[in-house]
């Protein structure tokens, strides 16, 4: 069936004791064996059945039945945020002396935690720029490629198809963070990726209410995580947090539709406004990854970014906007803005803010579902507040 079927129906079927038609919230962390014997047959996994709720819970599985079946993947494990999702993979698979090679940049946390944290492990961390590249850097400990496309926040795209070429021929497994494409836009497992994992925080709750993660891929490895790396460390999902995925990812397609007319309307618009230095977005085919996001991505999402004069002209902007809201995090139905030199990536070193691409002068936006006239309007009158200050100014 079609996408927009599958998130409308996938993991959703009545309830086998009321009929009720939405899966039902199931709060409860344990759940009754009904017998000495079914407790031994559950125990021993001769029965599937619920257990206990770190390990699995109806609401929770609807959702990642709903999500495999978007990803195309046999089987998903939900966990309490995308930073759960990334840690317990890789507390999983790795150990000491194993690396993981990955592109940049990544989301910040993510790469702290690889930096920070599994290096303390003995784990290799190895950051590479390319494509071309990955050959060099991998090497027979390398254990994961792990990469994002399009990337935070100058929206880079990475070629899945040569990567998964690459990462098959060396053995070695293939991840993706697919937070900012969905699997609405881009489905990383139809190009060969074996992994794909998700802040479900951003696009695929949608409606910025409540934090949850998920990773997807084949069942044995999916299976191996969720009695491992869900189990041992235990940033389970809550019941009400999948039903708002649930709730959320019906209407997916829906968003991704408006939230890519959206950035292609607002990108459009800022490319021509002469207080705009450099606009970064897929769409345009100015942008360096243009014809491989036309290949993967049905469409080119919902972030864009742009570079003014100066962080004083990023400043005013971003103060002067008044239906985007600032603030962290993407994917919202609301707009929301953000100055990553200053905040999400405040903590780094000039010259590696610098090698990402994150100018003092650079903001990004994450384009919600309103409409696209209003929301270039609020762009035009804060863009006519930064002329202004800079006419007054000379
Ligand atoms: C937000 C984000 C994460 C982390 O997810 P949380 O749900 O905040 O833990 C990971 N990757 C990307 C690309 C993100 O945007």
């Amino acid at each position: 069936m079609k996408i927009r079927t599958r998130a409308v129906h996938a993991g959703h079927h009545p309830d086998r004791e009321t009929g009720a038609h939405v899966v039902p919230i199931y709060s409860t962390s344990t759940f009754a064996y009904g017998s000495f014997a079914r407790g031994e047959r559950l125990f021993a996994g001769e029965e599937p059945g619920y257990i206990y709720g770190r390990i699995g819970n109806p609401t929770v599985r609807a959702f990642e039945e709903k999500l495999a079946s978007l990803e195309g993947a046999e089987d998903a494990v939900a966990f309490a945020s995308g930073m759960a999702a990334i840690s317990a993979l890789c507390n999983t698979l790795l150990a000491p002396g194993d690396e993981i090679v990955y592109l940049a940049p990544l989301y910040g946390g993510t790469e702290g935690y690889f930096l920070e944290t599994l290096t303390r492990f003995g784990v290799r961390v190895t950051g590479g720029k390319s494509v071309e590249e990955l050959p060099e850097l991998i090497s027979p400990a390398t254990r994961l490629i792990y990469l994002e496309t399009p990337t935070n926040p100058t929206l880079r795209i990475y070629d899945l198809e040569a990567v998964a070429r690459i990462a098959r021929a060396r053995g070695v497994l293939s991840v993706v963070d697919n937070t900012f494409a969905t699997p609405y836009l881009t489905r990383p497992l139809e190009h060969g990726i074996e992994v794909v994992l998700h802040s479900a925080t951003k696009y695929l709750g949608g409606h910025g209410d409540c934090l949850a993660g998920v990773l997807a891929g084949p069942k044995e490895l999916m299976e191996h995580i969720r009695a491992e790396g869900l189990r041992h460390i235990g940033a389970a999902l809550g019941a009400f947090e999948a039903y708002l995925m649930l709730r959320g990812l019906k209407t997916l397609p829906l968003r991704m539709e408006a939230h890519c007319e959206g950035a292609a309307r607002v990108a459009e618009y800022l490319s021509a406004h002469p207080a705009v230095q450099r606009v970064h977005y897929p769409g345009l085919s100015a942008h360096p990854g243009h014809e491989v996001a036309k290949r993967q991505m049905q469409g080119f999402g919902g972030l864009v970014s742009l570079e003014l004069e100066s962080k004083q002209a990023a400043a005013l902007f971003l103060d002067s906007l008044k239906l985007f809201t600032q603030a962290v995090s993407l994917g919202d139905v609301e707009s929301l803005a953000t100055h990553p030199a200053s905040t999400t990536h405040q903590l780094l070193p000039p010259e590696v803010r610098q090698a990402h691409g994150v100018s003092d002068a650079l903001v990004r936006l994450s384009v919600g579902i309103e409409d696209p006239q209003d929301l270039i309007a609020d762009l035009e009158q804060a863009l006519d507040q930064v002329a202004k200050a800079l006419l007054r100014s000379r």
